[in-house]
């Protein structure tokens, strides 16, 4: 689930950056014009190109930068649903990623502890942002 929207968030980022650096290559062929003109002596429109160019390149430059930042966020916004398994015998409490399958009062396999008692999922959550950050350093 968590890959899935990794992959979809990366394909946007390339859509974006394909666009970006389309303009961006635009821009650059701007400011080359505005260097011909310039040197044939043309300096009006040398100005006006230049103009172009730069801010093509500057407003590509603070695209790609939220881009890094909306996708940096889209994955810290996604949440890791984690279970919570308990033995009722000896009262082990493990925490493991969420399986497809995991609902609550789930018999699991028998306790490492106690071989007759088998594992219970006592909750299913959700990670909290705070915790997933710790993770991330
Ligand atoms: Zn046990």
């Amino acid at each position: 689930m968590t890959q899935k929207q990794t992959t979809t968030a990366n394909k946007i980022s390339t859509y974006l950056i394909l666009i970006v650096l389309i303009a961006m290559s635009l821009s650059i062929v701007a400011l080359i014009s505005a260097v011909y003109a310039y040197t044939q002596n043309m300096i009006p429109p040398a100005g006006f190109l230049a103009i172009i160019g730069i801010f093509g390149i500057v407003m590509s430059i603070v695209s790609l930068h939220q881009n890094s930042q909306r996708s940096a966020a889209m994955k810290i916004e996604v949440p890791k649903v984690m279970t919570y398994i308990e033995c009722k015998n000896c009262g082990t409490k493990i925490s493991r990623e969420f399986q497809r399958g995991d609902f609550v009062f789930k018999e699991l396999d028998v306790c490492p502890k106690c071989p007759e008692h088998k594992q219970m999922i006592t909750g299913v959550y959700k990670e909290i942002k705070e915790k997933e950050k710790i993770y991330e350093v």
